[in-house]
């Protein structure tokens, strides 16, 4: 097979090749893996990345997406508005102290208003004056121009917006906002020097072309990050009773990300544990950054078992520090 070799040599895959080599299903699953990890090895060695999310603002959303349990059709979920610059604060202290290396302030909602900009952006000025070396990552939905401006005078370093799914299926996924409307926010980031990350989620019903896609538009995106979510089933919103994922396509998503991105962070995200099950520890083959603690509203496993996993994988934390504390194994996020 050679892949990693190809791709090291700089040969060009295209999108045909990857669909053939993504469905021959001659071609094992853990084979390709091992092809995924030749690249992994190659960019990032046996480093993790591990990243912690603060839900800053629940539900009150008045978008459909079909897979979210804060949206405007599911009135009965946990609804809040923006936190205060203490919580906020509070959560960025708990980031530094177990050694994360990125702080995702998410917000429900479509966009934020100019007053949610003015206080996330106050918020993180004072928290790169605490944690400099903290990454901060804001995902607060469909911005403007001087939103994106306001926010990378801050200090703010990436913003997450998803694509999701293929620009074919969208449509089907949510139908109050378009697939442009969400490049075009990641258009505003990359041309305010930020750092675009941008993921999918898997199991809602995408076809294998679909899968290709998705992983090529992140390409020509450029996405610095690349979560890789799958759908943990929410009962009551559209994909609830979805089942579509084994722990195996799973590991197949991840290796083919790997493969189509080579160099980018990829982070097995959303619905990691309930999907990948006994096999999350091989994803990280592939994948070289996780979400430690819990979701925006599903729960994580214990972050005692993500320190584990990587420790017994022969992997280490990859975390610059200035000062010599080590970071807690055993307390909770
Ligand atoms: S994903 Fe975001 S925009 Fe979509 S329904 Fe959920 S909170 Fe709203």
């Amino acid at each position: 097979m050679k892949l990693a070799e190809r791709i090291l040599n700089g040969e060009d895959l295209t999108k045909a090749e990857f669909l053939q080599i993504y469905e021959n299903h001659n071609i094992d699953t853990l084979d390709l893996l091992n092809e995924a990890y030749q690249l992994r090895k190659h960019y990032y060695g046996k480093k993790v990345k591990l990243n912690m999310i603060l839900n800053a603002k629940s539900g009150i959303c008045p978008e459909n997406c079909g897979y979210c349990g804060q949206s405007r059709d599911m009135k009965e979920k946990e609804r809040y508005r923006l936190v205060d610059k203490d919580q906020i604060m509070s959560g960025a202290k708990v980031a530094h102290e177990h050694h994360i290396g990125t702080y995702c302030i998410v917000m429900s909602g479509r966009g934020p208003s100019d007053k949610e900009v003015d206080h996330i952006s106050h918020t993180v000025k004072a928290i790169k004056e605490n944690h400099p070396q903290l990454k901060i990552c804001a995902c607060l939905g469909l911005t403007n121009e001087e939103q994106a401006k306001k926010l990378k005078q801050a200090g703010v370093d990436r913003y997450n917006h998803n694509i999701n799914t293929s620009e074919r299926y969208h449509d089907t996924v949510v139908t109050t906002h378009t697939y442009k409307d969400r490049t075009d926010t990641i258009e505003i980031m990359k041309n305010n020097n930020i750092s675009p990350c941008s993921g999918v989620i898997f199991g809602m019903g995408e076809t294998n072309q679909d899968v290709i896609d998705m992983a090529f538009a992140l390409k020509e995106i450029d996405a610095d990050s690349i979560p890789i979510n799958f759908l943990h089933p929410i009962k009551g919103t559209k994909f609830g009773n979805m089942n579509e994922l084994t722990p195996m396509k799973c590991l197949r998503l991840v290796a083919l990300f790997r493969l189509v991105n080579p160099s980018k962070e990829i982070r097995i995200a959303g619905g990691r544990e309930v999907n990948l099950r006994a096999l999350q520890p091989l994803a990280l083959k592939a994948a070289n950054s996780i979400f430690v603690g819990d979701y925006l509203i599903t729960g994580g496993q214990p972050n005692k078992l993500d320190y584990e996993m990587i420790e017994d994988l022969g992997f280490e934390v990859d975390f610059q520090t200035d000062d010599n504390d080590s970071y807690e194994q055993t307390s909770e996020i």
